[in-house]
């Protein structure tokens, strides 16, 4: 089961999305269960391994959770529903049948971020094809930088991901948003960006966007590239810039600060400036820097939650 100790097993959030506005999110899967192990995971490196599809949790429980948070929100406080998991969530097999019943009891469209691993499967993309939006990274030209960025599971090839995400776009009419990382010293030279976007021009995404390990990766080697090279990227790439798009705030329905704090770190890692403006976001809260001191002492005590230094900011995260 999740480390979240809120009510909330499988709904989070709502947390700002660069891509995609005020996000509603839908985990459903365990945490850190993935069929790739990235190096710049925001997670950690991938405990459970997996490429095996499986109902981890019966549809009618999240849905039944997501009627809970959704009668305890307002709808203008979110933009979208974005299945995300903790890990790759095609690996849920309810998935086109969580999509199809989401729409149903609500009227916003309706995302999924995926590593793309299984779409080379008829059966995925099917189920794929009922959401609006689907996010899915590219930050390799072949099977061997693949192997490097990403470190997917033997069975998962290069060469038929990228025919399934060429498939995908010819079923699919909604939006394709394409992410590409770029970790220095890997896939920031000149030559390999101009094979990804040779590559990309054949899948035909919406939009491509161009991203940094902004937040502390899985690996500690994995560094941002240099600011000139990201300029010369986009437009190599012809893509929009994620790391500078507007984020918003934090927000959670959990009404303890510290249990709400902890819920989304649980899920993506904060920096103390991040729970400052979730905490003002707080009508009823009067003494922020108290309340904030307190909740960080906490954490500090905590022995699930680690404070990693990266860059020049420090993050609170899950350890893994
Ligand atoms: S970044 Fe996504 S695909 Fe990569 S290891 Fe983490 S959860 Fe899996």
């Amino acid at each position: 089961m999740k480390e979240s100790i809120s009510d909330y097993k499988f709904v989070f959030g709502i947390v700002p999305s660069r891509r995609l506005g005020q996000s509603l999110g839908i985990s459903p899967i365990p945490k850190k269960t993935c069929n790739f192990s990235c190096v710049y995971c925001q997670l950690g490196r991938t405990t459970k391994y997996s490429h095996e599809r499986q109902l981890f949790f019966k549809v009618d429980l999240i849905i039944n959770e997501l009627n809970n948070y959704l009668n305890s929100i307002d709808p203008s406080q979110y933009d979208i529903i974005t299945i995300v998991g903790d890990g790759e969530p095609t690996l849920y097999l309810g998935l086109g049948d969580l999509i199809k019943r989401i729409k149903k009891i609500q009227d916003k469209p309706v995302a999924v971020i995926s590593n793309g691993s299984l779409i080379a499967n008829p059966q995925i993309r099917k189920e794929l094809v009922m959401a609006d939006v689907v996010l899915l990274n590219f930050d390799s030209w072949n099977e061997q930088s693949f192997r490097r960025i990403n470190r997917p599971l033997k069975s998962i090839e290069f060469i038929n991901r990228y025919k399934g995400y060429i498939e995908f776009r010819k079923e699919f009419s909604g939006i394709i948003y394409l992410e590409v990382m770029l970790v220095k010293g890997i896939n920031d030279n000149i030559e390999s960006l101009n094979k990804i976007a040779d590559l990309i021009r054949d899948i035909h995404p919406n939009v491509v966007f161009v991203n940094v390990p902004v937040r502390p990766p899985a690996e500690q080697w994995v560094k941002i590239p240099d600011e000139k090279i990201v300029i010369k990227a986009r437009e190599i790439l012809d893509a929009r810039r994620m790391d500078y798009l507007p984020t918003g705030d934090f927000t959670s329905i959990e009404s303890d600060p510290t249990k709400a704090i902890l819920d989304i770190i649980g899920r993506h890692p904060m920096r103390e400036e991040d729970i400052i403006t979730f905490l003002k976001g707080r009508k009823s809260l009067t003494n922020i820097e108290e309340v904030k001191d307190e909740i960080i002492k906490n954490l500090r005590k905590n022995p699930k939650v680690q404070e990693i230094a990266y860059g020049t900011t420090r993050f609170f995260r899950f350890k893994t």
